[in-house]
C-alpha cells in the first residue's frame, strides 16, 4: 500500500472507531457546526490545530497560511474572520505561532523568493517596528524567538483592526483574540497573554471604526 493509500485505510479506520465511540456521531456532525474558537495558525505540518488544542472536529474554525499572517489586503483570512465573528460566533480568535518558523526565517534572508516576497514582507515590517528590541538580543536563536512572539501580537492587532471584531465585542462583549506560540521542543502551548482590552483601547486612537468609545 502507497502512503497516498493508506490515507483511505486510515480513514476508514477512523470513522469505524468514531461510531463505534458514538453511532450518532456523523448524524450530528453533519448539522452544523459551532465552534466558539477561530484559530489562525502557520501552515507548517508539524502544527496541527485541532490536535495542539485537543479538541474534535467542529470545535475550531481553523484558517491557516506561511507564518501565520493577518494581512488586511488578503481576502482569504478577512473573509474567515468575518465568517467566524458574523455567523459562527466565534467566542475567541487565536493568532498561534510557532518557534523555528520556516516562513519568519526566510522573511530575515537576504534573498529574492519570488512570489513569496510581498506576502513576508509583512514580516520585515514587524521587524522594522520592533528593530531596537530586536537588534538588542545577540544570540540569533533567540531573536528569532522573540520575532516569533512579537509576530504573532501584530498580526493579533491586525485582527482587532476589523471592524466586525471592533462591532462585535463593543456589542456583545465577544470575541476576545489572544496570542499564542507553540513550542514543538515540548508540544506546549506558550499564551503570550494579550491583554485583548488594552489593545483594543489603544489602537482604537488611530483605528477605531465603530464611531463609540470603549469606556
Ligand atoms: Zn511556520
Amino acid at each position: 500500500m502507497t502512503p497516498y493509500e493508506k490515507i483511505f485505510e486510515n480513514n476508514r479506520r477512523w470513522a469505524e472507531e468514531q461510531l463505534r465511540t458514538d453511532p450518532e456521531y456523523f448524524a450530528k456532525l453533519s448539522v452544523e457546526q459551532r465552534p466558539d474558537f477561530l484559530y489562525i495558525g502557520c501552515s507548517d505540518s508539524r502544527v496541527p490545530a485541532n490536535q495542539i488544542m485537543g479538541l474534535p472536529p467542529g470545535d475550531v474554525f481553523v484558517h491557516r497560511n506561511i507564518a501565520n499572517l493577518v494581512n488586511n489586503v488578503d481576502l482569504n483570512v478577512m473573509s474567515v474572520i468575518s465568517y467566524g465573528v458574523q455567523t459562527l460566533d466565534v467566542k475567541h480568535i487565536i493568532v498561534c505561532g510557532h518557534y523555528g518558523c520556516g516562513g519568519v526565517k526566510a522573511a530575515m534572508q537576504p534573498r529574492d523568493l519570488g512570489i513569496l516576497n510581498p506576502w513576508l514582507r509583512n514580516i520585515r515590517d514587524v521587524y522594522r517596528l520592533h528593530k531596537a528590541e530586536l537588534d538588542a538580543i545577540k544570540d540569533e536563536a533567540q531573536r528569532y524567538d522573540r520575532l516569533v512572539e512579537i509576530n504573532v501580537t501584530e498580526q493579533c492587532i491586525n485582527i482587532i483592526k476589523t471592524a466586525a471584531v471592533q462591532k462585535s465585542f463593543l456589542i456583545r462583549g465577544f470575541p476576545t483574540v489572544h496570542a499564542w506560540v507553540f513550542d514543538m521542543r515540548n508540544g506546549l502551548i506558550k499564551d503570550l497573554k494579550l491583554d485583548f482590552r488594552a489593545t483594543l483601547r489603544n489602537i482604537q486612537q488611530v483605528y477605531d471604526l465603530t464611531g463609540s468609545s470603549w469606556d
